[in-house]
C-alpha cells in the first residue's frame, strides 16, 4: 500500500512499538495497515458425511468448493451458512473451521470450514452463480478437485486431520485407490 485509502496522500514508513515498520499516514497522522478482502470457502458434506460437493462455476471444468467474500459487518460462521444457502439451496447443520490461507491474486484471506448440510438435494442449486453441483466420495473428490488450487490444499488438510484420528496418511491413501482403480 503506497497512498493513505482515505485521503490519498503517498505514506511514509514508520517505526511503531511492537510492530516494526507500518506505512503512516502524515495528513491524517495514522498508520495504515494493510487491508485486504476476507472470505469463506466450505467442504460440504452430505448428511452421511461420506461425500463432498463440488462445484463449477464461470463456465469452466474446474471442481472447486463453494466460496464467497465475508460481508462487512458479518461473522466468517455466518458467511458460511449464507454462502451455501445462497449458492446451493442446502441448509448448513454444522461447520467447523479447517485451515486459512492468503490467495494473492484477489488480495483475500480465505477460511476454510468442513460443513454438514441437512440433506443431498440440490434442486435448490443457484444456477445463476453456479454452473454444475455434484456428490463425490472423500476418493473421488480428491481425484476431481481443481489441481494446485487453494481448494486442494484445504481438503488435503481436512483429510490430513482426520489421519491424526488412525487413518492411514494420505499418501497411502490416495495409493490405494490408485491400485483399486488399476485393477
Ligand atoms: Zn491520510
Amino acid at each position: 500500500m503506497k497512498y493513505c485509502y482515505e485521503c490519498g496522500m503517498k505514506l511514509i514508513p514508520k517505526a511503531l512499538d511492537g510492530e516494526g515498520i507500518i506505512p503512516y499516514c502524515q495528513t491524517c497522522r495514522t498508520f495504515r495497515f494493510p487491508i485486504f478482502s476476507a472470505a469463506v470457502s466450505m467442504i460440504v458434506k452430505n448428511p452421511a458425511k461420506d461425500k463432498i460437493l463440488l462445484i463449477q462455476q464461470y463456465g469452466t471444468k474446474n471442481n472447486v468448493l463453494v466460496a464467497g467474500y465475508i460481508n462487512k459487518g458479518e461473522n466468517a460462521e455466518n458467511a458460511v451458512i449464507r454462502e451455501v444457502k445462497e449458492e446451493t439451496g442446502l441448509t448448513v447443520v454444522y461447520h467447523n473451521f479447517n485451515k486459512s490461507e492468503y490467495f494473492p491474486r484477489t488480495n483475500t484471506l480465505m477460511f476454510n470450514f468442513v460443513c454438514v448440510a441437512d440433506s443431498e438435494d440440490l434442486s435448490g442449486l443457484n444456477t445463476k452463480e453456479v454452473d454444475k453441483a455434484q456428490w463425490f466420495t472423500i476418493e473421488e473428490a480428491i481425484e476431481n478437485i481443481m489441481p494446485n488450487s487453494l481448494a486442494q490444499k484445504f481438503l488435503l488438510a481436512s483429510i490430513g486431520g482426520a489421519v491424526r484420528g488412525g487413518v492411514p496418511p494420505l499418501s497411502i491413501c490416495s495409493h490405494q485407490v490408485n491400485l483399486e482403480s488399476a485393477h
